[in-house]
């Protein structure tokens, strides 16, 4: 490191990132992002990493932990423009790596250090040549990387930092595999870092085999869900789900709503609701193009969609400054992927809520992410809300469970949405858009007890 580098350190006696061991240029990266102080991750890693340490932090999206791998491979190659690659990023998904490719360029943009990401669906052109000389840091996902490899495009020799971002993502995504494969083909002398919410046995082995002496950092507990979310679950029969979201909807405090769903085939079903309710929804999952979901992903961002329905795979690592609201719109059955869903609101200690519309099937499911989380999610309902609908024709759920609507002929509910089930509101109320009625809040229920009439 340059004497420059060592002046322009601060004391250590100093407050927020100034105590930590970064170089001024990062530390002027970081004000420009709008951080003034270090997450606890960031506090606990950043010490560590710099002075080379393997690690291990296990801490969900949410936490900082992006800038707390990032600021010490910057710390550590800064001024080291030597167009090879010297640190190596692997995330499971392309919008992760996207986006820490993105937060590299920022927190890095007064260094001389490039960085470029190299993930699927898109042509090898441009990512060979910033394998092949242009960027000292590649953040990949792990098929795409091999296939570089495979072709003789990635030379490695150099490398002195990998970090294993999100590791028990690869492990559910059926990456692992491929994580050993390129592991194997590192050097051996390097910096190891992994990121992982959960510490799966095979997340744990994988640490064992490939890390040395690394130090251990936990940061909260890694079931709970974000701090600052509030929970709600508004139990409602399956064939209700969308008509519940439009009701949701009409409070314009739901002003960036991320919505999940089980499958791809129901994420288009809703989006396609909601367009025919004027409700403007971009869709991001796994049989979209990359360009269809990075074109979703700034429409969501500037605004421009109100909603985004996403599947989780495609959701993965999402980062949308202000997402007031995650709506589950079908419930996981792994408790650890709702609380990555949740994870996207409350961002770094913003408040968001989070609701999730249960039906009486997912209960079970829903029953088991309250005990993993320790929490008793209140149950609501939405005053007005009839929760006695037919299902609409097309449904074919005519099971007898449920009453007729109380107006016969009126399924459709305002707007006469196909497919997604209308509904019926009492006394033929029907909701301004633009000025939402109150009522379309949800209202909690006394006690946990209560159920819907079903
Ligand atoms: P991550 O957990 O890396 O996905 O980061 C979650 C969010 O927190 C991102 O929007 C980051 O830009 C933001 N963030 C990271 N570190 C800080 C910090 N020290 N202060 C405020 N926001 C931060």
């Amino acid at each position: 490191m340059s004497e420059d580098t060592k002046e322009a350190r601060e004391p250590a006696a100093e407050e927020g990132f100034a105590k930590l061991p970064l170089h001024a240029k990062l530390r002027a990266g970081v004000r420009e992002m709008g951080y003034t102080t270090p997450t606890p991750i960031q506090e606990r890693t950043i010490p560590e990493a710099v002075g080379g340490r393997d690690l291990i932090g296990t801490a969900q999206t949410g936490t900082g932990k992006t800038a707390a791998f990032l600021l010490p491979i910057l710390e550590r190659l800064l001024d080291r423009q030597t167009g090879r690659t010297l640190a190596l990023v692997l995330t499971p998904t392309r919008e992760l790596a996207l986006q820490a490719e993105g937060f590299l360029k920022r927190l890095g943009r007064h260094t001389s250090l490039r960085g470029a990401a190299v993930y699927g669906g898109v042509g090898m052109a441009d990512q060979e040549h910033a394998l092949r000389g242009g960027a000292e840091v590649i953040v990949a996902t792990p098929g795409r990387l091999l296939d570089h490899m495979g072709r003789g495009y990635v030379d490695f020799r150099s490398l002195e930092i990998l970090v294993l971002d999100e590791a028990d993502r690869m492990l559910d995504m059926g990456f692992l595999p491929d994580v050993r494969r390129i592991l194997g083909e590192l050097p051996k002398r390097r910096q190891t870092m992994l990121f992982s919410a959960t510490m799966p046995p095979e997340v744990v082995r994988l640490a064992r085999d490939f890390l040395h002496d690394p130090k251990t950092v936990h940061v909260g507990e890694t079931t709970a869900a974000a701090v600052g979310v509030s929970h709600l679950a508004l139990p409602v029969p399956q064939h209700l789900k969308a008509s519940l979201l439009r009701e949701l909807l009409a409070d314009e405090a739901m002003s960036s709503v991320l919505v999940f769903t089980r499958t791809k085939h129901r994420a288009d079903r809703l989006a396609r609701q909601l367009a025919q309710w004027s409700l403007d929804a971009g869709v991001i999952h796994g049989d979209r193009s990359q360009a269809q979901r990075v074109r979703a992903l700034e429409a969501f961002r500037a605004g421009r969609h109100r909603v985004l329905v996403a599947t989780d795979i495609a959701a993965r690592g999402i980062d949308v400054e202000a997402v007031s609201h995650v709506v589950n719109y079908d419930i996981p059955n792994e408790p650890d992927v709702y609380v990555h869903r949740v994870g996207r609101t409350a961002r770094a200690q913003r408040f968001g809520d989070a609701f999730s519309l249960v039906s009486r099937e997912e209960e079970d499911d829903f029953h088991r992410i309250e005990q993993r989380l320790g929490l008793e999610i209140r149950r609501a309902t939405i005053p007005g809300f009839d929760y006695n609908a037919a299902p609409p024709p097309s449904s074919g759920r005519g099971d007898g469970r449920f009453r007729p609507p109380e107006r016969g002929g009126r399924g459709g509910g305002r707007g006469g949405g196909r497919g997604g089930g209308g509904f019926s509101r009492g006394g033929g109320r029907r909701p301004t858009r633009g000025g939402p009625p109150r009522s379309s809040r949800p209202r909690e229920d006394s006690g946990r007890e209560r159920r819907p009439t079903w």
